[in-house]
C-alpha cells in the first residue's frame, strides 16, 4: 500500500481509538508511525537522490541507485522489530506508547498487499525470509 494510504488507515484508526476509548492517542504521531516504515525503507535514497539533482551530482536525467548497505526495508516491515522497540518505548515511557501502535498498523496491512514482484513484506525478518503473495 502507499504511504498517503497508510497515513489516512492509521488516523481513522487513532480517532476511533480516541473516540472510544480513555486513552489518549495523539492522531499526529500514530500518522507519523504509520508512515515511518516507508520513510526509514526509502526516505535515505530519495533525499541523497534529491541532494545529488539539486547539487547537479546527477546528469543524464537519471537517479542513481543507492545501496546503503543497510536492510532498511526488512527491518522497517518486520513484526519483530516492532515489538522489539515496542517493548523498548513502553519500559523507558512507563506507559504503552500507543502511537506506536500505527507502525504495527502499517505491517498488518502491507503483509497481506505487497506481492512478490513489489517488496513482499517480510514481516518475520531476521528470523525468516517468509512472506506472502499479496494482492495489491
Ligand atoms: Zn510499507
Amino acid at each position: 500500500m502507499e504511504i498517503v494510504a497508510h497515513g489516512l488507515w492509521a488516523a481513522a484508526a487513532a480517532i476511533t481509538a480516541k473516540r472510544s476509548s480513555i486513552a489518549n492517542v495523539r492522531v499526529g504521531w500514530t500518522v507519523w508511525w504509520s508512515v515511518f516504515p516507508d520513510v526509514l525503507a526509502f526516505g535515505p535514497s530519495v533525499a541523497v537522490g534529491m541532494w545529488l539533482r539539486l547539487t547537479g551530482g546527477v546528469h543524464g536525467g537519471h537517479m542513481p541507485h543507492l545501496n546503503f548497505g543497510l536492510p532498511l526495508y526488512p527491518a522497517a516491515h518486520s513484526l519483530l522489530v516492532f515489538l522489539l522497540v515496542f517493548g523498548v518505548t513502553a519500559i523507558l515511557a512507563r506507559r504503552i506508547v500507543f502511537e506506536l501502535l500505527g507502525w504495527l498498523l502499517h505491517i498488518l496491512i502491507d503483509i497481506p498487499t505487497d506481492s512478490f514482484s513489489y517488496y513482499a513484506t517480510r514481516f518475520l525478518w531476521p528470523i525468516s525470509d517468509f512472506r506472502i503473495d499479496g494482492i495489491a
